[in-house]
């Protein structure tokens, strides 16, 4: 459930007309809802109520400082992969204590950034990167308090390229050679062994896989005790998917998701962690572009529109579907035809949408992608010089500018032009 409804035939984020903010900002943008983020968060929270736990918003999903403090303020903790996103969730507001760091490429620059300003935890997904933060934690006299992230090689039954539980990928230690490895973080000086980190893969359409891999940490947790591990915290990631259509079947529900935790792991006597991000955030926003062209090809129709890939990456990249809607509703009769839905850049991937029922659409319409708050403006970038788009937050019937557009200068005096030129 979100709240992006029509109200009097206009699209809306909660109370504010899409239309109003098109009038103020210019098109394309993206625009979040303050309800739906909290939403999201609290039925997530809630699904673990009675186990103690903490959500810990994977702000790689959309890290605008405007999102993380409003899910900061309801509690919410952060999953940073960077050094960027660890000081974006600091400046937010978001204390050392409630801030996880994952990621198979920690350097020893981001290792002291974190420790020295203060750290839940490191999710460690290497013997090379646990020797080095042994190493840096033990140069700054600290302990670095650590997880670390187990492959269970699961199947998450997701899009090859957000799968991330299977042996062929990059991520954790083989769950097989666990025990060794946890034998060698209990005799450096400079770790603290707390607990185990597990991580399968994005959009999980099914709980089964979260479960198998659950199972393998709840078996792992009593054979690292017996090991004489104080294992006292599990972090299970993220991945609990979303409805992206409308007419595609629903993902598991987030109090379901909870219950599996609680049936699975809930007799260990241990903390529980999630990394929720694209839950929490990816019907949280929509990006609302402008019809530029209604171009007629030989044999379909091109809706050509000012967003384009570098702004919304997820079709190009991962095949991924947006519902379309209209800004302006249509008419309960109004016919509708198919569009390919396309943006200016070069490149034919530059494609939102091929043969796509819209109602019939001429130039100067806006048009709105759904379910874009999740890895949409995080991944934009700046290809064909086009400017990154701004993020517009609404909470009830206000809206405020939470990125602006930048200007033409502000892009292009960034390069610096050697003096030999
Ligand atoms: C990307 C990621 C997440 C968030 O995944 P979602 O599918 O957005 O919930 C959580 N944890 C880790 C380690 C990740 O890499």
């Amino acid at each position: 459930m979100d709240h992006f409804n029509y109200q009097a035939g206009i699209l809306h984020a909660e109370d504010v007309s899409i239309a109003d903010i098109a009038a103020e900002v210019g098109t394309p943008f993206y625009v979040y809802s303050t309800a739906t983020l909290e939403r999201h968060f609290k039925l997530i929270d809630e699904a673990l109520s009675g186990m103690d736990h903490l959500v810990c918003y994977a702000m790689k999903a959309a890290s605008n400082q405007a999102i993380l403090r409003s899910l900061a303020k309801l509690g919410a903790g952060m999953d940073v992969v960077s050094a960027g996103e660890y000081a974006r969730a600091k400046a937010a507001g978001v204390p050392g204590e409630r801030i996880v760091f994952s990621g198979v490429g920690k350097t020893r620059d981001e290792m002291r950034l974190a420790l020295t300003g203060g750290i839940r935890q490191f999710n460690v997904e290497s013997e090379p990167e646990m020797l080095v933060l042994n190493e840096v934690a033990t140069e700054l006299g600290l302990r670095a308090p650590i997880t670390i992230r187990v492959n269970p090689d699961v199947d998450a039954k997701t899009h090859a390229k957000i799968a991330t539980g299977k042996s062929e990928n990059k991520f954790g230690i083989p769950i097989s050679r666990a025990r060794d490895v946890y034998r060698l973080a209990g005799t450096l000086p400079g770790l603290d062994v707390i607990g185990i980190d597990v991580h399968i893969g994005s959009q999980l359409t099914q709980l089964e896989p979260f479960e198998l891999a659950y199972q393998k940490v709840a078996e792992l947790t009593q054979v690292l005790r017996a090991d004489g591990h104080d294992i006292r915290r599990l972090d299970l990631g993220g991945g609990l998917g979303i409805p992206y259509a409308r007419s595609n079947e629903a993902p598991p529900l987030p109090s379901d998701y909870g219950a599996m935790v609680k049936r699975v792991l809930g007799g260990l006597g241990c903390e529980i962690e999630i990394e929720p991000g694209r839950l929490i955030a990816g019907n949280a926003g929509i990006l609302v572009s402008s019809v530029i062209y209604v171009k007629e090809g030989e044999d379909r129709k091109f809706l050509i529109v000012d967003a384009a890939m570098n702004d919304l990456i997820r079709p190009a990249m991962y095949d991924a579907h947006h519902d379309i809607v209209p800004v302006v509703e249509p008419a309960v009769a109004a016919e509708q035809e198919p569009y390919d839905v396309v943006g200016p850049v070069c490149e034919s991937g530059d494609t939102f949408a091929k043969g796509r029922n819209l109602v019939s659409q001429s130039e100067g319409d806006m048009v709105a992608f759904r379910s874009a708050g999740a890895y949409g403006a995080v991944m934009s970038s700046e290809y064909n010089t086009r400017p990154l788009i701004p993020e517009v937050l609404v909470n009830g019937d206000q809206f405020a500018v939470i990125r602006p557009r930048p200007t033409f200068d502000e892009m292009i005096n960034r390069d610096t032009i050697p003096s030999w030129l």
